[in-house]
């Protein structure tokens, strides 16, 4: 059992909105358990650079609110490779590190796992913080519900305009290859179709589906598409259906990094300080190459391998079928 006296903490990959009381919940916890602490900028890349400084209570002062990451974040090659990994390890001894919490996806966490597996005397925690929602062990991720809540936001300003034109608009929004975010952005914004990577989706099926909002009166339609859609982009799939949708003037908006910014909802501050709360408390236990997720609101501990094993990862079939129903 790995018996620890200082933690750093790090913020890897994309941003997500509930990093920052997630690395307030950590120091504090650590702080309050008598633990020291250090913060590493960027990522794995300040872990090679030796880029990290001591936090105390204070220097997580007036951050719940904020989005983005205090510590910043960074996609970084060279942690892929033996030499990298070597560098960071050395660096982490040298400040007399024993334990790192990492908060990010699951490229962060491939990272994580094959770290620990190389230098085992390096107790990590991972803790999921991405938008994408897309990792097992876990029924939400940091900065999902805030990212879905500002999709909600800016579609339902596009459909004020697209219903005053009699308009068709493709929003294309974030998740990489999970239809998370467009499935429940899909469900409150009444969306007539979801483009989804998880499930296919004919185009001329689609186009059958526009018709019929048509005939029922609709005027205004809206399909929002995932980004990691099968069928293309949202500029591609509206160039195919505008052929055959001669009754709607077809517009496309691609909303883009405004999905990653903006203050964390409720739900993610509250999730954020669980799960930097836990982390800290399952490395004092002796937990380690595991993942805090939150399910059934209980928070639960799941090995780093086991949250990576995409086979096991569903987009909610109940939920898909009955946006289907509801937007006739
Ligand atoms: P998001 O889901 O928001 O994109 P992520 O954690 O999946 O977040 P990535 O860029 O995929 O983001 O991964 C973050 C970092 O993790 C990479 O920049 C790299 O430093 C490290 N990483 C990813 N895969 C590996 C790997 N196979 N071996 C070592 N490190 C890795």
């Amino acid at each position: 059992m790995h018996k620890i006296s200082r933690l750093a903490v790090l913020t890897s990959g994309g941003d997500a909105p509930g990093m920052n009381p997630c690395i307030r919940a950590v120091v504090r916890t650590a702080i309050y358990n008598k633990l020291e602490v250090t913060g590493i900028r960027r990522g794995y890349q300040g872990l090679i650079d030796d880029d990290m400084y001591d936090m105390g209570t204070r220097s997580v002062s007036n951050i719940l609110n904020l989005g983005g990451t205090i510590l910043k974040t960074a996609r970084c090659l060279p942690f892929r490779t033996d030499e990298g990994m070597e560098t960071a390890y050395q660096n982490l001894k040298k400040h007399g590190i024993d334990a790192l919490v990492v908060i990010g996806g699951d490229g962060t966490f491939t990272g994580a796992l094959r770290f620990s597996q190389k230098y085992p005397d390096i107790a990590v925690m991972g803790v999921p913080g991405t938008i994408d929602n897309d990792l097992c062990g876990t029924t939400y991720t940091l900065g999902f519900d805030t990212a879905t809540n500002t999709v909600i936001e800016a579609i339902d300003k596009i459909r004020d305009t697209a219903d005053a034109h009699d308009r068709l608009f493709f929003v294309e929004v974030m998740g990489r290859d999970s239809g998370a975010i467009a499935l429940r952005a899909g469900i409150s914004c009444g969306a007539e179709a979801i483009l989804l990577p998880e499930k296919e989706t004919a185009i001329p099926d689609l186009i059958e589906n526009l018709k019929g909002g048509q005939y029922n009166k609709k005027s205004s339609s809206i399909v929002i598409v995932a980004e990691g859609d099968k069928n293309g982009g949202a500029y591609d799939i509206a160039k195919l259906v505008q052929k055959e949708v001669k009754f709607y003037d077809v517009k496309v908006t691609i909303l883009g990094h405004l999905q990653r910014g903006g203050s964390p909802s409720a739900f993610d501050r509250i999730l954020g300080s669980r799960m930097g709360f836990a982390a800290v408390n399952a490395l004092i236990a002796g937990k380690n190459q595991m993942m805090v997720g939150l399910e059934a609101n209980h928070i639960k501990l799941t090995s780093l391998e086991k949250a990576l094993n995409q086979t096991e990862f569903r987009l909610e079939e109940d939920l898909i079928k009955m946006a289907e129903i509801l937007s006739i």
